[in-house]
């Protein structure tokens, strides 16, 4: 029986090892929930509501050691551990809220006798491979609301999260979803690849571009209903007229938060040229006041770098930023072990010439590019193949709409940053990925459409 062996990113220490699967053991678990799918989807809905709302109170009563585990796996900082198990409640909420309502039938059309209906059926069985950084948010949107709307659900966490996602299936088992409906799937890559060899009715991916690549391609014969939720290049813009002060402590915040390892973490700054010296400078301020060091100490606000790779991309784009004429404000280096580090970085006098402005960092580190005005600032942020979030800092609402009409980008943000909201759907433009998750249609989502043709006699 292979074995994933479970690392500390701050500290290398090996912290637990954990049975994986293998190809034999991936198809046994796919064949039970297979089985137990048409029990699930006929299970009353009031029935599963009740169980996820017991999850839901599961997590509150478990909060403290579920950060604890989540900090020691992934080395985010306690508080921000303790803010995605937080913020994980209000999408419960939603999804509990909602769920009757979007899957409900609908008439269309009632004339002469003859009705037309849509009605909403569960895919079946949906295959969900995740990433590490926000095990609890990219996990349960997937999770809860397949759930809810009768699928089972076969789970990979990432090898890196492994840990929270055996705690997310724990609490869903405690909380009355049979084993066999919920099926977690533990280990790396070839794990995920073997799940993709099942009969599956739905895949919804969050992780790389270049997986998500290989999983399209993987499962392009086979016409299974695919979701990607993939990386992004995300950029803000600072308007002549915003508080470059205030701007500079948000968008200081959207880059380093989660150690800069969100798929939303701004990216790529443009600031006017009139305020750009002032913003440069509360900006670098506002970064050398955060606080790097042990993820479990309360007042930590930058942690490890989850996966060591991710070490060599940094360096690769600071020492590309630096010879191409990048000017370094602060860190651009690694800093000592054990465990993986980075120091905060800030560039300025960068172009898009450089990896920094153009490929995903995912990390601790930052541009800032001057700009003349408004079209420069939308040419540059259009210039990506990405397109997940974009922000305007402005005092004009009108100006921010009318700029971020034009940017093409899944969610667009006026005077905020790095903010995902259970209410809207959050959705890639370009290589960001296809099709959404969260909102009344990432619910609809696990669902596929049955068209009623209702003619009385
Ligand atoms: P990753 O692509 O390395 O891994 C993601 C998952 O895919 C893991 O569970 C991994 O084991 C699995 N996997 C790897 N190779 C596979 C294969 N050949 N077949 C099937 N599965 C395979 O990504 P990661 O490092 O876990 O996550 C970081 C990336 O995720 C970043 O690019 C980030 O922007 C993105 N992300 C996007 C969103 C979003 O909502 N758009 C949210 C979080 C993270």
């Amino acid at each position: 029986m292979p074995t994933l062996k479970i690392h500390n990113p701050a500290t290398g220490a090996l912290i637990d090892e954990r049975p994986a699967d293998d190809a034999a053991s991936v198809a046994l678990k796919a064949d039970a929930a297979r089985a137990a799918q048409p029990s699930w989807a006929a299970t009353p809905l009031r029935e599963r509501l009740a169980a996820i709302q017991r999850f839901r109170a599961a997590i509150v009563a478990e909060i403290d050691t579920l950060a604890t585990t989540l900090t020691q796996e992934v080395g985010k900082p306690i508080g921000q551990a303790r803010n995605e198990l937080n913020g994980l409640l209000p999408r419960i909420d939603f999804f509990l809220a909602q769920t009757e309502a979007a899957i409900a039938d609908e008439t269309v059309f009632d004339e002469g006798g003859m009705r037309e209906r849509i009605g909403h059926v569960p895919l079946g069985v949906v295959a969900n491979i995740s990433a590490w950084n926000y095990p609890y948010f990219v996990g349960c949107n997937v999770i809860v609301p397949a759930l809810l709307t009768g699928n089972t659900v076969l789970y990979k966490p990432s090898e890196f999260a492994a840990l929270s996602g055996l705690h997310i299936a724990r609490l869903l088992h405690g909380a009355g979803v049979p084993p066999a409906a919920m099926q977690t799937l533990i280990g790396g890559g070839e794990v995920g690849a073997a799940l993709l060899n099942q009969r599956l009715d739905g895949l919804f991916f969050t992780g790389s571009h270049a997986t998500g690549v290989k999983i399209a391609q993987a499962l392009a014969p086979k016409l299974v209903k695919l979701q990607l939720e993939l990386g992004g290049k995300d950029p803000s813009y600072v308007r002549a007229d915003a508080d470059p002060l205030a701007a500079a402590e948000s968008l200081a915040d959207g880059a380093m938060y989660n150690t800069g390892q969100s798929c939303c973490s701004v990216e790529r700054i443009y600031v006017h040229e009139s305020l750009h010296d002032a913003f440069v400078e509360h900006f670098v301020a506002t970064v050398k006041g955060l606080k790097v060091g042990d993820p479990l100490a309360t007042d930590t606000t930058i942690g490890a770098i989850t996966r060591a790779p991710q070490l060599a991309v940094l360096d690769a784009q600071v020492a590309d930023a630096k010879a191409k004429g990048a000017k370094l404000l602060c860190g651009g280096h690694r800093l000592p072990g054990p465990g993986n580090w980075y120091a905060p970085s800030v560039f300025t006098d960068v172009n898009h010439t450089m990896e920094l402005m153009r490929e995903e960092s995912f990390g601790p580190i930052i541009g800032i590019q001057k700009v003349r005005g408004d079209d420069e600032a939308v040419a540059l942020m259009n210039d990506t193949r990405y397109g997940l979030t974009a922000g305007v800092y402005t005092k004009d609402e009108a100006k921010a709409r009318a700029l971020l009409a034009r940017v093409n980008a899944g969610s667009v943000y006026w005077n905020c940053c790095d903010r995902v909201s259970p209410r809207l759907p959050w959705s890639g433009y370009g290589d960001s990925g296809i099709g959404l998750t969260l909102s009344t249609h990432g619910i609809q989502t696990f669902t596929r459409p049955k068209a009623w043709h209702l003619r009385s006699p």
